[in-house]
């Protein structure tokens, strides 16, 4: 079984399977759930948040194939804080239970309807339980984000002195801006020393960017979903913090060629197709059209390409519309072994701003071959 290898600078927490799972309509079957954790294990993701035990019947038994199905990855189970519901993670045989409570006034009073103080000593049960367990835990300070500051650094030495290895603090409603998040952690990490998971939602297109200045501040443990799949507008995106991290000097080794087929898979099991724009994984994100960027690329790729789409199994093209320049017609029609002088060009040009609005997309190189053909008036020399 895996466990959290310690000593490493940053950790990548997927709960594709937990918080990507509760994105409403979206429901994976058992052996779904088995396949999504291989493939986040072939990616080398640290810790997998398997789902939720206490749920019982096919939920709790896709923990426990997970747990058993010897992935690197730590397997860990999201809990309430309550006895019960660690006694059904440590049946699944996890080895990590992730003991999740409301922390904000505003949870506690409207959804649980009891005190900061009992919220406080139903959590450091459960903690000294699942730690009677040999379990590694970490303390879900929901709506942290919201939460009361000194009611939170008192619950942080609470549960960490009961045994929690570290806490995640939740952007629940995901109202943070990474400026704020960063003095949040930074704050947490002098008044307590404890370790800090970050998870944040997407409310205001913030997630990615939260997570990754929280990770500046020094949150080593960073929460994720593939495809940012998650409550609402989502979670933080794998694939995005991955390849951030990758990009920046923080090294990580996971595997990004893995990247493109784990997100396709949990588009095709969620049944939420992926933007052709989305970052990393989208298809056409290396497709050049406009008439600068397209001669740009094809001098250089690194002028407006972060990095090469062969590193997540992308492929560049220059493709054909209504911005297209000079130098991306003249690459494109002697890729199709057209041979156009300067003014045959103009025409095609024109002939290709004409359909392209007519069809509203890049063209084919059948379209653009029959716009060749129409505008030079006869079929075009083949070369
Ligand atoms: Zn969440």
């Amino acid at each position: 079984m895996g466990k959290l290898l310690p000593g490493k600078a940053v950790y990548v927490v997927d709960t594709t399977l937990r918080d990507g799972e509760q994105a409403a309509g979206v429901a994976f079957d058992k052996a779904e759930k088995l396949t999504i954790a291989r493939l986040l294990d072939a990616v080398g993701v640290d810790q997998i948040e398997a789902g939720t035990p206490a749920m019982g019947g096919e939920e709790a038994e896709a923990v426990r194939m997970i747990a058993a199905a010897g992935l690197k990855a730590s397997v860990m189970a999201w809990c309430r804080a309550t006895v019960d519901d660690i006694a059904a993670a440590v049946a699944c045989g996890v080895d990590a239970v992730e003991i999740s409570s409301p922390v904000s006034d505003l949870h506690i009073r409207d959804k649980l309807g009891v005190s900061q103080a009992v919220v406080l000593v139903n959590t450091v049960t459960a903690v000294a339980y699942a730690r009677k367990h040999g379990l590694y835990i970490s303390v879900g300070m929901e709506d942290a984000s919201r939460a009361d500051d000194a009611f939170l650094l008192e619950y942080i030495r609470a549960v960490t002195a009961a045994g929690a290895r570290r806490v995640r603090y939740c952007d629940t409603v995901g109202i943070l801006d990474p400026l704020t998040m960063a003095a949040r952690v930074e704050r947490l990490r002098r008044e307590t020393w404890t370790e800090i998971e970050v998870h944040a939602h997407n409310d205001f297109g913030m997630a990615t960017a939260n997570t990754v200045a929280a990770c500046r501040a020094g949150a080593r443990f960073l929460d994720v979903t593939v495809n940012g799949l998650g409550e609402r507008a989502g979670n933080a995106a794998l694939e995005e913090v991955v390849m951030f991290l990758r990009h920046s000097e923080t090294a990580t080794g996971y595997d990004q060629q893995g990247l493109q087929r784990l997100c396709q898979y949990v588009a095709g099991a969620a049944r939420r197709e992926i933007p052709a724009w989305k970052p990393v994984v989208g298809q056409a994100i290396f497709h050049h059209e406009s008439g600068i960027h397209a001669d740009g690329v094809l001098k250089n790729p690194a002028l407006y390409e972060p990095y090469d789409p062969a590193e997540v199994g992308l492929e560049r093209r220059i493709v054909i519309g209504k911005h297209s320049g000079k130098a991306a017609l003249l690459h494109k029609s002697r890729e199709l072994g057209l041979q156009l002088d300067e003014e045959a060009l103009a025409s095609v040009a024109t002939g290709i701003k004409r359909t392209v609005l007519k069809v509203k997309r890049a063209l084919t190189d059948d379209e653009i071959r029959e716009v060749a053909g129409t505008a030079l008036g006869k079929m075009p020399v083949c070369g």
